[in-house]
């Protein structure tokens, strides 16, 4: 499943064996970001979407400053979720132009910075859009802004829904034409919508029906609109393999699918760019979490490699971050990648609580003190999705490689 390669029995990241960077950065455990697979992810993606199709990268997924600012100049733009998240990206030197900040729970204070900034607020609320109006007059600079629709439909089979039905996030569908008609007067600037349904799914037939049901969505909304869109998001939530039995998303029906949309939206809405934004496929299968064995355990017959990494880094690999039956996230033994998978074994984390466990009875290389454990898949959704202050262990180092 993985995407690294590896050389006399240790595994290679951009070229690096592994022993060798773990003592370029010092210590573990840390989190490994491959830039070469960073950049044929982007190409692949890129040669297969057509050219009309704007990628932006969410970086909630992984908001390490270096790894966005090289993701800055892979893709077109970046989606924000925070004033936190917008400096990094601005400090990335992503065009402010080509930024978008969506949320749930704008605070006036990071509305005023995005509109100082000049970049796009997808406004999820009466609330927000009062706010922005304010702000606008204040600063004598209108406010760019899209509306984030909740639909009236579902992404099926995604890991995480987050439109359909009573959401949280955007604005209901049928309340939006309402809201429409209060920009013009407020003086802000209307620029499109943004429909984001879901997340990590791994169906291209439910990817591409949730991207036709957006745009027709949104070309019945464009209709109440007090300016022509100029942009229309039509969201991501394209997965990545994780657990065994997973097929890897695949990309040419939803490239097909967007060839048709762009070429109507250059009939029907003829200034609207269309955009994805993607995080999880962008980064997740570019980044290792690599933890040092501390002891091999046996208790009553069964072996636990104890290491220095767990759920406070890696929580996602824990099983915690969301799912509801905990699976194991593939996982090597990095320093034995040639070696039979002839030892049965848990690894757990030095955290003091049975939730700390990175693999459950994996078949994995029989290991020891030193060896290093790398868990794949790890690019995405790792360190800072993680709570590292839990039990007061040291935070763990990322690098681009
Ligand atoms: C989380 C999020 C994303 C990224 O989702 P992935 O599954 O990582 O691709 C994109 N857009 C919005 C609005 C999000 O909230």
């Amino acid at each position: 499943m993985s995407q690294f390669a590896h050389r006399d029995g240790e595994l290679l990241v951009n070229g690096w064996p592994l022993r060798r960077l773990a003592e370029r950065v010092g210590r573990t455990p840390f989190y490994a970001y491959d830039r070469g697979l960073l950049r044929a992810r982007a190409a692949e993606l890129r040669a297969a979407l057509p050219a009309a199709v704007k990628l932006h990268y969410a970086m909630k997924a992984n908001p390490m400053p270096a790894l966005v600012a090289l993701m800055a100049q892979l893709v077109d733009g970046i989606d924000v979720a925070s004033a936190g998240e917008l400096q990094v990206a601005l400090d990335a030197g992503a065009d402010p132009r080509e930024i978008s900040f969506a949320g749930p729970g704008k605070r006036e204070a990071e509305l005023r910075q995005a509109v100082a900034a000049g970049v796009l607020v997808n406004v999820e609320s009466a609330r927000e859009l009062r706010q922005l109006a304010g702000i606008t007059q204040a600063l004598g600079l209108p406010a760019r802004v899209a509306v984030r629709v909740n639909p009236d439909f579902e992404l099926k089979g995604s890991g995480m829904r987050m439109g359909g039905g009573a959401k949280p996030f955007g604005i209901d569908a049928e309340v939006v034409p309402a809201l429409l008609r209060e920009l013009r007067p407020e003086g802000l600037a209307f620029e499109g919508f943004h429909l984001f349904a879901g997340s990590q799914n791994l169906k291209a037939e439910a990817i591409c029906e949730a991207q036709r049901l957006s745009y027709e969505l949104a070309l019945r909304l464009a209709e109440h609109a007090p300016a022509p869109v100029r942009s229309l998001n039509l969201g991501g939530g394209f997965g990545i393999p994780y657990f065994p039995g997973e097929q890897r998303l695949d990309i040419g029906p939803i490239a097909d699918n967007l060839r048709a949309l762009a070429e109507r939206a250059a009939r029907e809405l003829p200034q609207a760019a269309l955009v994805l934004e993607l995080g999880r496929y962008l980064v997740g299968e570019a980044g290792i979490y690599v933890a040092r064995v501390l002891e091999r355990k046996v208790s009553r017959g069964q072996v636990f490699l104890v290491t220095d990494g767990g759920l406070h880094h890696h929580l996602s690999a824990s099983g915690n971050f969301g799912q509801v039956l905990r699976k194991n996230y593939p996982v090597a033994i990095g320093t034995r990648m040639d070696a039979p998978a002839t030892d049965s074994v848990s690894v757990v984390g030095p955290l003091c609580t049975p939730l700390d466990l990175l693999a459950e009875r994996m078949a994995l290389p029989e290991a020891g003190e030193g060896d290093l454990v790398v868990v794949f898949q790890s690019g995405a959704y790792g360190a800072t999705a993680s709570p590292q202050g839990f039990l007061g262990h040291p935070e763990c180092v990322e690098v681009l490689v």
